[in-house]
């Protein structure tokens, strides 16, 4: 074992990380960081607090599960305190912050990170998205707030009632923008600049960099910094890929094996399709295994629930489209399970990178079938790694479909052809039911083609914790059973 990880390595790595007092944060932030648990910031808030502190424009280069949350609220709010009092009247508590995001999940998130951090403070924030009632939320809004965490197609419906008023505004966060375009908002995010005053500090976040995303910033960014901390595809290196060749018709079975022989708890299985994910998470119940699916089809009391369940370790396996996916604030899991091999090569690295986060490692396991030799094959050159399909050890799936049709599902085959036909935009549903009739003729979401900036070798920017090289060689070796550690300051695990 390397030297790195002697118990003495922790202690001495942390030694040499910056402190939050460096960034002459305001006490009540303080105190409300020691409240979250936090020591030490993360590497994209050492490197973004103090750019945001200075009031310059940033696109930030990060994922979901990097801390970049706390990158971009703890400067806004302490940029907003002097703003901050305690007057009933709406008009001492305009909008000064707007941040938007693409999902649901990820805006409830980013705002009870910001209630939490501002909690010593008089400032208020609230979230806007849709699928909800808005009369509560246009309460909330006609009271005054100064930070607004909102989806892109429920802000326009209050602006349009207005309910809203944007011209006080002063910083502009646009969160996980890669999603916001392939969700088509772009439409929404150019209305949303526009109600926006010329003058004001933009934040832009997206964990890859498409020609379009360039473009996008470059309409609205003024002399941005450039903030990168690990690329995408560098997750690939900490995390231990095995591809498990399976027949199509086995790999129910074959989830319900790994997770058995593995001892694998709090897993997240992507599915391709919402249909496949309620099926698969049914049939892992059906086999003993306290799973649940989260997709656009889901009402957002059901997704919630499911997550804190998930998160609670009520439930083990979340089995998740990746839009439904995306933005959840779920990291550090030790394993996740590509139930199908996704049909973007960019979405596997989303996936792997929910499981060796922050100096952990973690084992990304796909099932694999004849018919995705060109998707592995795209993964292989996104992520400049061979990776070869090896068999299931003592894998015996149940052979005769009769058994299936016993428990009841005799279109199976016709299931998964409707799969792939008329669901192959899992979540398009979910964009349409978010952003409401507009939605009716927004494009079809669309990846663009990797841009070469993203292929670059990625060199470590400064982890947080000295890792281990996985051996090449682990493949088919037995794991012993980890728990997921879910960043969350206090409740981590
Ligand atoms: P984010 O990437 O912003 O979604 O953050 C992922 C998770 O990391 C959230 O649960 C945060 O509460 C947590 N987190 C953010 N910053 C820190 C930190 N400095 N120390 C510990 N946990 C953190």
């Amino acid at each position: 074992m390397p030297e790195l990880n002697t118990p003495t390595a922790p202690e001495a790595a942390t030694a040499s990380l910056p402190r939050f007092d460096e960034f002459g944060l305001a006490p009540p932030i303080l105190q409300a960081l020691t409240e979250q648990g936090y020591q030490h910031p993360t590497p994209i808030q050492a490197q973004a607090i103090p750019v945001v502190l200075q009031g310059r424009d940033v696109m930030g280069a990060a994922q979901t599960g990097t801390g970049k949350t706390a990158g971009f609220s703890l400067p806004i709010i302490q940029q907003l305190l002097p703003h901050a009092n305690t007057s009933a009247s709406p008009a001492r508590h305009p909008v000064r912050a707007l941040i938007l995001t693409p999902t649901r999940e990820l805006a409830d998130q980013v705002a009870e990170n910001v209630k939490a951090y501002s909690r010593h403070t008089p400032l208020r924030s609230t979230v806007v998205f849709g699928g909800m009632d808005m009369a509560p939320q246009t309460a909330v809004l006609r009271a005054g707030v100064e930070i607004l965490i909102a989806t892109p197609g429920r802000l326009l419906d209050h602006v349009q009632q207005k309910t809203l008023n944007l011209s006080q505004t002063e910083i502009f966060v646009m969160d996980e923008a890669d999603r916001m375009l392939d969700m088509g908002f772009l439409p929404d995010l150019q209305r949303i600049i526009n109600l926006l005053p010329k003058q004001r500090q933009n934040l832009m976040f997206s964990a890859t960099f498409s020609p379009e995303i360039k473009k996008l910033a470059a309409s609205f960014l003024k002399n941005p910094q450039l903030i990168e901390v690990a690329r995408s595809n560098a997750t690939a290196e900490r995390v231990t890929q095995i591809i498990y060749k399976v027949e199509e018709e086995a790999k129910r079975d074959a989830v319900v094996h790994l997770l058995k022989q593995r001892e694998i708890r709090q897993v997240i299985v992507f599915s391709n399709t919402k249909i496949g994910a309620s099926r698969l998470a049914r049939e892992l119940e059906r086999a003993g295994v306290k799973a649940s699916a989260i997709h656009g089809d889901k009402t957002q009391g059901e997704r919630m629930a499911a997550l804190e369940a998930f998160k609670a370790g009520g439930i083990d396996v979340l089995v998740a489209t990746d839009v439904a996916a995306r933005g959840l604030d779920i990291a550090e899991l030790p394993c996740v399970i590509n139930y199908d091999l996704p049909y973007n090569a960019e979405d596997y690295v989303h996936r792997i990178g929910r499981t060796g986060r922050a100096g952990a490692s973690g084992d990304a396991l796909s099932l694999y079938c004849d018919k995705d030799a060109r998707l592995l094959a795209d993964i292989e050159k996104l992520i400049k790694q061979k990776l070869v399909p090896v068999e299931l050890e003592d894998f015996h799936p149940r052979s005769g479909r009769g058994e299936r049709a016993d428990r009841g599902e005799r279109s199976d085959r016709a299931d998964r052809q409707s799969d792939r036909q008329g669901d192959r935009y899992a979540d398009r549903s979910e964009r349409r039911t978010e952003r409401g009739p507009r939605a009716a003729s927004a494009p079809i979401p669309r990846k663009e083609k990797v841009d070469p900036w993203f292929l670059k070798p990625y060199e470590p920017a400064a982890p947080a914790v000295p890792t281990e090289a996985k051996p090449a060689d682990a493949r088919n070796a037995k794991t012993p059973p980890k728990r997921a550690a879910l960043l969350g300051g206090r409740s981590k695990g």
